[in-house]
C-alpha cells in the first residue's frame, strides 16, 4: 500500500477527450498532475471518430451540393470524381494540428506526459506498461471503447469504424453492418463518395432511440439517395469470395459480394488488464467501468469518465462530466457532477438528424399531456435545384403550459441549428415563447419558431 505524499495528485489513465479535460482543468487548479497515453493525444474523437468522419462527412456534403449545382445551372459534372488520397492528406493535416494544440497545452498547464498505458496496482498506485510505478491521490480513468465484433463465423473478414479511416479509396460494393449512428453515418457518407451501400439491421428501424417518425423520414432519405435498407437482418455469417466477402443472413447469402463490410455493431469499454476488479471495481454488461452520480467507482480515489464510464457516448459530454469532476475534486465546488439530462446530439446522416431533449414515445411514457408539433418541408436549395431530400422538424411539449421537453431535427443545416435551441431547452423555455420568437427568413431555422 502506497502512503502519502504521493507523486501527483492526479494520475490520468487515458489522453482522449475526457483524460485530456480532466488533466488540464486539474493542473488549471495547480494540481500536480500525471497522463498516461500509449497512442496519439486525442483518442477515438481526434483520431478515428468525430474529427475525421466530419471531414468525410464535409467531402459527402460537398459532393451532393456539386450534383445541387449541376442541376441548377453550374458547369460542373453531376456526379465530380474525388481524389480521396487527397482528401485523407488535407484531414490528416488537420488532425496534426490538433495534436499540436494539445501537446502545447500539456506544456502549458504543466501537464506530465506519459507515453505508456497503464494499470492499477492499488487505490492511489499506478503501474506502466514498462514496470514504472507512480502514485496518486486520485487516479482518473479515462480508456475509453473499442468497436465489438459480431460473434458469427468469418467476423474477421469483417471491417470496424476504425477502419475506415485507412481507405484511400472508395469500395465499390459495401456492406454495413447496424442500424446506430456509426452506420448511418458511415452508409450516407460512403454513398455520397461514390460506393454502392447496403445498410443490414437487425431491428425494425434506425436510431432507436431517437423520435421514430424522424428516422423513418431519415431511412427514405438515404433510399432516396441510393442506400439499399434491410430492416430486420440476422446477420448469420460473412464468407470469403475470391477478393470479395458474401454476407450470409437468416434466409441465405444477399445476391451481391462486397468490396467491404463493415460492422457497426456497438462499442465495449477499454477496462481489461486495468486490474479494477481486484480493487472491487464494478464492471459492467458493455465493459464498461461502474461509476454513481459523481463519476466515482466503489474505490474513493479511483474515479471514471468518458466511454468508459459507459454513460452518453459523445466527447462533449466526456469533456463536460471531467472537468465537473476536477471542480469537484479539486476546485472547492463539492456539489458539482455531470447532468446527462437534455443532451443534444446529432447524427451526421444525410441529411443530418439532430435532437435534444425527449422522444415523442419517451415523452408520452413521463407526461399525461403530450402536444406534438411537425413542419414538414423542402429546404430551399433542394427546391430549386429539384433535390429529392426533405426535412422534418418535430416540436415535443408536455403539461397545460406546454413546456418543451424535445425538439428534433431532421434536414440540411439541422446540426448547426440545434445548438441554440437546445439553450432554450435547458432553460424550460415554453412553445408561447417560442411562438413570441420572430422568424428570420427565408431559412430552415425558421420553422422552429413557426411551428404549427
Ligand atoms: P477515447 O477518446 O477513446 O480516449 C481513450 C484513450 O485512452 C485512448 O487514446 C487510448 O489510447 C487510451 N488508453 C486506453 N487504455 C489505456 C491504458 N490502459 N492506459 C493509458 N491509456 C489508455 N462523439 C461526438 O460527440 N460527436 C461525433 O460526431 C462523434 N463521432 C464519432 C464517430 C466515430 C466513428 C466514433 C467511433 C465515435 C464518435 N464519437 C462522436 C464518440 C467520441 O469519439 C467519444 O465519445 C469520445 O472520443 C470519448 O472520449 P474518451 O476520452 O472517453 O475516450
Amino acid at each position: 500500500m502506497t502512503t502519502a505524499p504521493f507523486d501527483y495528485d492526479l494520475i490520468v489513465l487515458g489522453g482522449g477527450s475526457a483524460g485530456l479535460a480532466g488533466a488540464i482543468r486539474a493542473a488549471q487548479y495547480g494540481k500536480r498532475v500525471a497522463l498516461l497515453e500509449p497512442g496519439e493525444l486525442g483518442g477515438t474523437c481526434v483520431n478515428i471518430g468525430c474529427v475525421p468522419k466530419k471531414a468525410m462527412w464535409l467531402a459527402a456534403d460537398l459532393a451532393e451540393r456539386i450534383g445541387l449545382a449541376h442541376a441548377m445551372g453550374f458547369d460542373v459534372p453531376a456526379r465530380p470524381a474525388l481524389s480521396w488520397k487527397e482528401l485523407v492528406i488535407h484531414r490528416q493535416a488537420y488532425i496534426t494540428n490538433i495534436h499540436k494544440s494539445y501537446h502545447a497545452r500539456l506544456d502549458e498547464t504543466g501537464v506530465v506526459r506519459i507515453p505508456a498505458r497503464g494499470h492499477l496496482l492499488d487505490a492511489h498506485t499506478v503501474a506502466c506498461t514498462d514496470g514504472v510505478r507512480y502514485s496518486a491521490q486520485h487516479i482518473l480513468i479515462a480508456t475509453g471503447a473499442h468497436p465489438q465484433r459480431p460473434d458469427v463465423p468469418g467476423a474477421e473478414l469483417g471491417l470496424v469504424s476504425d477502419d475506415f479511416f485507412d481507405l484511400r479509396a472508395a469500395p465499390a460494393e459495401v456492406a454495413i453492418v447496424g442500424g446506430g449512428y456509426i452506420a448511418v453515418e458511415l452508409a450516407g457518407l460512403l454513398q455520397a463518395l461514390g460506393s454502392r451501400v447496403s445498410l443490414l439491421v437487425r431491428g425494425q428501424r434506425l436510431l432507436d432511440r431517437f423520435d421514430h417518425e424522424l428516422t423513418e423520414q431519415l431511412a427514405e432519405n438515404l433510399r432516396q439517395q441510393g442506400v439499399r435498407i434491410c430492416f430486420e437482418f440476422d446477420l448469420k455469417a460473412l464468407q470469403r469470395d475470391g477478393q470479395q466477402v458474401r454476407v450470409v443472413g437468416a434466409q441465405g447469402a444477399l445476391d451481391c459480394a462486397f468490396d467491404a463490410v463493415f460492422f457497426a455493431t456497438g462499442r465495449r469499454g477499454n477496462s481489461a488488464d486495468l486490474g479494477l476488479e481486484a480493487l472491487g471495481i464494478g464492471i459492467g454488461e458493455h465493459r464498461q467501468v461502474q461509476v454513481d452520480e459523481w463519476q466515482t467507482t466503489a474505490v474513493p480515489s479511483v474515479h471514471a469518465v468518458g466511454d468508459i464510464a459507459g454513460k452518453v457516448g459523445l466527447t462533449p459530454v466526456a469533456v463536460a462530466a471531467s472537468r465537473r469532476l476536477m471542480d469537484r475534486l479539486f476546485g472547492g465546488k463539492p456539489e458539482s457532477k455531470m447532468d446527462y439530462e437534455t443532451v443534444p446530439s446529432v447524427v451526421f446522416s444525410h441529411p443530418p438528424l439532430g435532437a435534444v431533449g425527449m422522444s415523442e414515445q419517451q415523452a408520452r411514457e413521463c407526461f399525461d399531456q403530450v402536444t406534438v408539433y411537425h413542419s414538414r418541408f423542402r429546404p430551399m436549395l433542394q427546391a430549386l435545384a429539384n433535390g429529392t431530400q426533405r426535412s422534418l422538424f418535430k416540436m415535443v411539449c408536455a403539461g397545460p403550459e406546454e413546456r418543451v421537453v424535445g425538439i428534433h431535427l431532421l434536414g440540411e443545416a439541422a446540426d448547426e441549428i440545434l445548438q441554440g435551441f437546445a439553450v432554450a431547452v435547458k432553460m424550460g423555455a415554453t412553445k408561447a415563447q417560442f411562438d413570441a420568437t420572430v422568424a428570420i427568413h427565408p431559412t430552415s431555422s425558421e420553422e422552429v419558431v413557426l411551428m404549427r
